[in-house]
């Protein structure tokens, strides 16, 4: 294995642990060597290999592994120390000390341009969280103090914190705005530590107008982090300065957290950001299409593929944004127009990961129940309408809710062939336009088999 393997990982983890965390610990590792399986990376302080080592070994590992190397071990040095040669970089330290904390600009984490209040989608899950964002990005007054947002992965809780730090930036450019993950509040209380600057860490921190720290479940247990975040917090309050907290949970429920710390994040406004409904998330789809139009002109995309997007993608908004970035892709690396079937067969993975647990059996049974037919007919050769039709809702139901193969689905509808299951998936589309009972029918069972 060489360093290209280590550009792998490195691109690998970039993409997937975030931004923050790639900054504090992976960016600042360097590849020494292999060996006999054992790979060797240097860190600039020990402390950084342990906890990569704790929390990333693992999946640096398989990284490697699955580039084809045979990686069964990894180790962590000490940059700079490999000799052992602990006096020459006593002296280099020295020679060169880290600028105090308090000398620096505001470490603020770098802001994305695309999360903006406009490029926000409001809906009725999450209009609490952003009126609230909206708020304390607008008034100089502070209303109320921390403001607490919390909400599952992936719901817009970084997108609002970053929102309302470019609008107070734009709005009152001489208001100290300082936005940090609560790792990097970690990682930088943990450098004052090690170069003995608590005075600037302190100093720095309390000198913000407005600070924001997102995904604060992350210093749940850890003690000495959580009391230094808790002194910074009521300084900041007792001087009337804006605070914003972002969660995984309401603060109550983040285990690990000192109860004084919980009591004192309930003291503002608590807001959370409800998992996405389906008029949300079409139109969140429908405005980051725009973007992706003005990526890649002349692409065709068809109606329905949004709404299907919609349906089936419910988990996370990221995960939406993704499938949709990826469509555009494939389609203008093959130049296909995006319809049903090719997002079917590129998304194969994500539909998997997110699909609903609705069955086959559960489609037959429901729209059996709806029409007042037995399961029996549904099954059954007959062709008249009356059973027909509903059969035809069921396999396009049974083809939109899961992903069984069209083969698969005309097996359960009493050995159909998959024409069959085209047929009908394409009769249903067409009388959805045309007529509206069926529309509404559709709907409803679906809406049904959704809940
Ligand atoms: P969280 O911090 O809650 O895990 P993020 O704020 O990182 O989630 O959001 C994940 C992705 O989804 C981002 O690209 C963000 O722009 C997008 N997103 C989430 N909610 C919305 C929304 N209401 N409108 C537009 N984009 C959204
Ligand atoms: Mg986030």
């Amino acid at each position: 294995m060489n360093s290209d393997v280590w550009n792998i990982v490195r691109s690998n983890l970039q993409e997937t642990i975030g931004r923050d965390a790639f900054q504090n610990w992976i960016d600042p590792l360097v590849f020494e060597g292999c060996k006999g399986g054992v790979v060797r990376l240097s860190a600039p302080t020990s402390f950084i290999g342990n906890w990569v080592s704790q929390h990333y070994g693992e999946r640096i590992r398989t990284i490697m592994c699955e580039a084809g190397t045979d990686v069964h071990r990894l180790t962590f040095g000490v940059a700079g120390m490999k000799t052992g040669n602990a006096a020459s970089k006593e002296a280099r330290t020295k020679a060169a000390p880290e600028p105090s904390q308090a000398e620096a600009d505001l470490p603020s984490s770098p802001l994305d341009s695309r999360f903006r209040f406009d490029s926000f989608v409001v809906g009725k899950p999450n209009e609490l969280a952003h009126a609230a964002a909206r708020r304390v990005s607008e008034s100089g007054e502070v209303t109320f103090n921390p403001l607490f947002l919390y909400g599952g992965v992936g719901l817009g809780k970084t997108h609002l914190m970053h929102a309302i730090a470019w609008e107070i930036r734009e709005t009152r450019p001489e208001a100290r705005v300082l936005y940090l993950s609560a790792e990097q509040f970690m990682y930088r209380f943990v450098q004052a530590l090690r170069f003995k600057d608590m005075h600037g860490f302190k100093e720095l921190f309390r000198s913000v107008d407005v600070l924001m720290v997102d995904d604060v479940q992350f210093i749940a247990g850890k003690d000495s982090t959580q009391d230094e975040f808790f002194h910074t917090f009521n300084a900041l309050i007792d001087q009337n300065k804006q605070i914003v907290i972002s969660a995984d949970r309401a603060p109550g429920e983040i285990s690990g957290l000192e109860e004084r710390i919980k009591s004192r994040l309930q003291w503002g406004l608590v807001v959370d950001l409800h998992p996405t409904d389906y008029e949300l998330r079409l139109g969140i789809l429908l405005s980051k299409l725009e973007t992706q139009r003005s990526l890649n002109p002349g692409i065709q995309i068809d109606e329905g593929v949004l709404e299907f997007l919609a349906h089936r993608i419910s988990s996370n908004v990221r995960v939406l944004e993704g499938a949709l970035t990826r469509l555009f892709a494939f389609a203008s690396l093959v130049g296909r127009e995006i319809d049903l079937d090719m997002t079917q067969e590129c998304l194969a993975d994500i539909l998997r990961a997110s699909e609903r647990k609705v069955t086959i059996e559960e489609i037959i049974r429901k729209v059996a129940d709806h029409y007042n037919l037995r399961m029996t007919d549904m099954l059954s050769p007959r062709r008249a309408r009356s059973v027909a039709r509903p059969r035809q809702v069921a396999m396009f139901l049974s083809k939109t809710l899961t992903s069984k193969s069209l083969p698969e689905i005309g097996r359960r509808f009493g050995g159909r062939d998959h024409t069959t299951v085209i047929h009908a998936v394409r009769k249903v589309e067409e009388l959805r336009v045309t007529d509206s009972q069926i529309n509404e029918d559709v709907e409803l069972l679906r809406r049904m088999l959704e809940a």
